[in-house]
């Protein structure tokens, strides 16, 4: 999985030379879940695991698309992409130009190959590291210059939030594709969900003798349900109950009496959630600034509890990862991405890293769940050209 290999599967594929080589990178979650729709605070790193886009402009409105993780070739015309089409895979694709020419801007056809590297569908954002390198690139072969300014790139991440929505007929609330174009390296991205701002936090684990495992669980795990759609019902419903336009607007402090108002117990558990996950966002960016690890890692606690016994989108998998982790010494545990299978991290010390992932993995057999795969993740760098 990497650049070269992208532009090797575009020649073979296409008998030409790509124009060059875009990639983008996947993401976790650090705290902040099912907060984006929500007018709320997330704070994602963007992971080393990347897709990368080899694409070559055309002068038609042609589209042609092949990956490494794919079933062969696509074809279609920009004419024929909208909601629901194309189908699969390269909806994720089709959609960027389709969303860029919605939003303004001159756009053409392109042939593309595209080589996966982060791990589809484990939470950890394939469909968003695809998206925002096709947007890349497409921004770069058409003299879009998007990748020039942080502006820019928040224009390119609607798109693609754009594209997932209504081509590939996702429901996502932002985040990823902020992760993929706004998250530097070494870096957190604040991410505030109400006005699309941003702020870089400090998040430097190896300068602290600390490290980030990611524990992928291989449980079964898709946005495109409908349990996605019903967190997201719900959340609608008690801000309607509540007179607000979004739950951003509950203070913490006049959460118990918002709650109280609500018209039952499942509406009050998804309201604390969100309201009580947001406020943990911001003591999370306070805690990096003071450099409190032991503090992010009893968030990460609180944040799984909530998020395991309030909003529902847990599974065993998730909660053994988060269980066996933490008694193996992590600082602080929690699932992360949207639920219901996917991935989790852990905050640990360097050094106790192999240890949590073997505890992981005994605690897993011995419950006879899938093998997860665990790696140590630094955050890492956005979008950007490659070749
Ligand atoms: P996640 O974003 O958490 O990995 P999603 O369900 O949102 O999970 O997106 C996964 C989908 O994105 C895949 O089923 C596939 O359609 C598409 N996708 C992502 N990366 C690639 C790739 N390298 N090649 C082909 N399709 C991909
Ligand atoms: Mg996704």
């Amino acid at each position: 999985m990497t650049a070269q290999r992208a532009a090797e599967l575009f020649r073979e594929t296409f008998g030409e030379e790509p124009d060059g080589v875009w990639s983008a990178p996947g993401r976790v979650n650090l705290i902040g879940e099912h907060t984006d729709y929500n007018g709320g605070l997330c704070l994602p790193i963007a992971l080393p695991h990347r897709t990368w886009a080899a694409l070559r402009r055309r002068d038609d409105r042609r589209l042609r698309m092949v990956s490494a993780q794919g079933d062969g070739l696509v074809e279609t015309t920009l004419d024929e992409v909208g909601p629901g089409a194309p189908g699969g895979w390269a909806a994720y694709v089709a959609g960027v130009p389709w969303a860029l020419a919605a939003a303004g801007h001159e756009v053409t056809g392109f042939d593309v190959a595209v080589d996966g590297g982060v791990p589809l569908g484990a939470g950890l954002s394939s469909s968003a590291a695809l998206e925002c390198a096709v947007a890349a690139a497409v921004s770069d072969t058409t003299g879009l210059g998007l990748l020039d300014s942080p502006a820019g790139r928040t224009a390119l991440a609607a798109a693609c939030v754009e594209a997932e929505n209504t081509v590939a007929q996702a429901p996502t609330g932002g985040m990823d594709q902020s992760a993929a174009l706004l998250a530097t390296a070494g870096h957190a991205l604040l991410l505030d969900c109400r006005d699309s701002t941003t702020e870089q936090v400090p998040f430097d684990l190896d300068a602290h003798g600390l490290a980030l495992l990611v524990v992928d669980t291989r449980a079964e795990h898709s946005l495109v349900d409908g349990q996605y759609a019903e967190r997201r019902d719900s959340c609608e419903q008690a801000a309607r109950e509540l007179g607000v336009q979004t739950l951003r607007e509950v203070p913490l402090d006049g959460l118990d009496a918002a709650l109280a108002s609500l018209s039952g117990d499942l509406l009050r558990r998804r309201a604390r959630h969100v309201v009580t996950e947001i406020a943990r966002v911001e003591k999370a960016r306070e805690a990096l600034r003071a450099d409190d690890f032991q503090r992010l890692g009893e968030l990460f606690l609180e944040s799984h509890a909530s998020m395991r016994d309030d909003f529902e989108i847990s599974v065993p998998e998730l909660d053994t990862a988060v269980t066996a982790a933490t008694a193996a010494g992590a600082l602080g545990a929690r699932m992360t991405g949207g639920g219901f299978g996917g991935s989790a991290i852990a905050l640990v010390r360097r050094e106790d890293a192999d240890a949590a992932q073997a505890a992981v993995e005994k605690a897993f057999a011995e419950q006879g769940f899938t093998a997860p795969a665990c790696f140590v993740v630094a955050a890492s760098g956005p979008a950007a050209r490659d070749l």
